[in-house]
């Protein structure tokens, strides 16, 4: 392999009780992960309900412990005040990579700030106020709310033309969205590195849950597949693994800029594909 590819890894922080354990357990897989060239880890912030507190606490866990850690953060809901806070408080720890999001609304929220109405915002506000590099979320099969993918590029190409360098994509199964989505930032020139979301499938469950939050489509073929064996969680694992595998091998002959591993916590998968791909 010629072409230096980028490769990271996402993690989201642990919820409910004995939080230390769990953190414990998370530092360990993390540790696992990281040893296999990743640039970054990135942690969630509120995804999924997930506590935005506990998001903080890991950034600050894994800042200390000197991994390279990219804090995800959004906007949406947040007053003006709050996000300035926030984002000195990871200043002050000499993080320099933030991916800036919009968010969707939280149900369990009281008041509902309108300061910031999308992401393109919040990067604006980030370029001005600080000297973080700043990545956004791409959407290979269009954000769920967007009329046309079309529409949907261009929206992205605001928020490079703001100050964000980079792009993290939503996970996506058939690497032909990715490669028409490429040819639309193409379009619109967009010209910063575009990181695919890759996700290994570890439960059919899961990929159910995944994949109906992000609106990504599972191929039928694999499909097919996955629901021969959804009981037997090993072979949805070993499942997971080659497909993923054979995804980034195609991506990495389409000169792909980098890997970013929906890893759910879990080293077991993506260091199996990492191994196979690299
Ligand atoms: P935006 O870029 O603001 O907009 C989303 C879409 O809305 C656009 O793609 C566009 O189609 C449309 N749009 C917005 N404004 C305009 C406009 N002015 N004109 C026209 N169209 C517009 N969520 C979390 O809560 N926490 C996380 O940690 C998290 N991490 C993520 C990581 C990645 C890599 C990705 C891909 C998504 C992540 N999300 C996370 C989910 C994300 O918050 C949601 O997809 C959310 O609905 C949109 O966020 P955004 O930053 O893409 O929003």
């Amino acid at each position: 392999m010629n072409k230096k590819i980028e490769l990271s890894c996402e993690v989201f922080p642990p919820k409910g009780e004995d939080y230390n354990n769990k953190i414990n357990i998370l530092l360990n897989e993390i540790k696992e992960l990281y040893s296999h060239n990743l640039a970054l880890i990135s942690v969630t912030y509120g995804a999924g309900g997930s506590n935005r507190d506990n998001s903080l606490k890991l950034v600050k866990t894994l800042n200390d412990l000197k991994y390279n850690v990219m804090p995800h953060f959004t906007c949406v809901c947040s007053s003006k005040e709050f996000i300035e806070d926030y984002l000195k408080k990871i200043e002050s720890l000499g993080i320099k990579n933030i991916l800036a999001l919009r968010g969707d609304e939280p149900s369990e929220i009281d008041v509902c700030y309108r300061d910031f109405t999308g992401a393109n915002d919040l990067v604006k506000y980030i370029r001005n106020k600080t000297s973080f590099n700043i990545a956004v979320a791409g959407y290979p099969e269009k954000h769920p709310k967007a009329n046309t993918l079309d529409e949907d590029v261009q929206y992205l190409k605001q928020k490079i033309d703001s100050g964000a360098t980079k792009i993290y994509t939503q996970l996506f199964f058939d690497n032909q969205d990715f490669y028409n989505f490429r040819e639309h930032c193409e379009k619109y020139k967009i010209n910063v590195p575009i990181i695919a979301g890759i996700m290994p499938i570890i439960s059919y469950s899961g990929l159910e849950k995944m994949t109906q939050m992000c609106a990504s489509k599972i191929p039928n073929q694999l499909r097919e597949k996955l629901e021969k064996y959804k009981e037997d969680s090993k072979a949805i694992t070993e499942i997971g693994i080659e497909y993923a595998s054979e995804q980034c091998l195609d991506l990495i002959k389409n000169e792909i800029d980098g890997f970013h591993f929906y890893a759910l916590n879990k080293s077991y998968s993506t260091v199996k594909i990492l191994n196979n791909i690299m």
